[in-house]
């Protein structure tokens, strides 16, 4: 089977040497096994994404001697495959509309005597969940704006056992409930990052997602998506995030360590290349 390996950015600001690495991972795990690597732009969020930071990384990445195939897939052109999606799992009953507002549920969780943590902090308690159909009609039609989440408990019952492979750490059975109910679209984002990216890998054929040990967690519900969804499972390779000299990771904010200020600075791609080696 060909090997077919991804790199997913935001264009929400410059690429930085962490990037650079995650770039350069998936695509050596692709031209070490003479398969292909994709670059797909994470665009949904219009609030936070730049047509010039697209320009810009493609240029950044092209300048590390990075090459991917073309069409690029972007998810802002592609909004009808996630829609799709999320029809599939309401039409299945897995899937009812959160009308909570973050202040109500901080307020819900503060009250609690003890309130479930999962990988990104305190998980949903459900409220919505307990709502009766004449209940949640009333207040769509009363126009209170909602969020559609996924009825993880119930998924679970349809779809277990689950499990999928990363690379590193092996075989790991999927546990989607440490995440709670999670959000899979809202009005100003109509679909979240773990139901758009799930669609695409399946929909672009990736064969090993390659990513930051950061989203390891993440993977448990996109098992659980796929299963739902009847996608294909592909391999995961999940890697260590680059740190800097003082142990902290890469991030947006570190300026001085995009690849475009590296490259102003007189650094060369293969200078750059060797920082951002793994
Ligand atoms: N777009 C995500 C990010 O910039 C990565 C998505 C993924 O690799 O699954 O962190």
């Amino acid at each position: 089977m060909t090997v077919v390996t991804r790199f997913a950015p935001s264009p929400t600001g410059l690429l930085h040497l962490g990037h650079a690495h995650a770039a350069l991972f998936a695509e050596r795990r692709a031209r070490e096994a003479g398969g292909r690597f994709l670059l797909r732009i994470e665009d949904i969020d219009r609030t936070r994404c730049r047509s010039t930071f697209e320009a810009a990384l493609s240029e950044d990445l092209a300048w590390l001697g990075l090459s991917w195939e073309t069409p690029v897939r972007r998810q802002s052109e592609h909004m009808d495959d996630y829609t799709r999606a999320l029809a599939r799992l309401e039409a299945g009953g897995l899937v009812y509309p959160c009308f909570c507002t973050r202040r109500a549920i901080a307020a819900e969780i503060a009250a609690a005597a003890a309130a479930p943590h999962g990988p990104d902090g305190p998980v949903y308690p459900g409220t919505c969940r307990a709502l009766t159909e004449a209940e949640r009609r009333a207040r769509i039609a009363a126009e209170i704006p909602y969020a559609l989440r996924l009825d993880v408990a119930r998924a679970s019952r349809w779809a277990e056992p689950l499990a999928w492979t990363d690379r590193e750490r092996g075989e790991q059975a999927a546990r989607p409930e440490i995440f709670g109910d999670v959000v899979l679209a809202r009005k100003e984002t109509p679909a979240s990052y773990h139901l758009a990216v799930t669609v695409d890998d399946a929909l672009q054929g990736v064969t090993l997602v390659t990513r930051g040990e950061d989203l390891f967690a993440a993977t448990h519900v996109h098992r659980l998506l796929q299963a739902l969804l009847g996608l294909p499972t592909p391999e995961y390779h999940h890697h260590r995030l680059l740190a800097g000299g003082d142990g902290r990771r890469f991030a947006k904010r570190d300026k001085s360590l995009t690849l475009r200020a590296l490259r102003e600075s007189g650094r060369a791609p293969a200078e750059v290349r060797a920082l951002a080696e793994f």
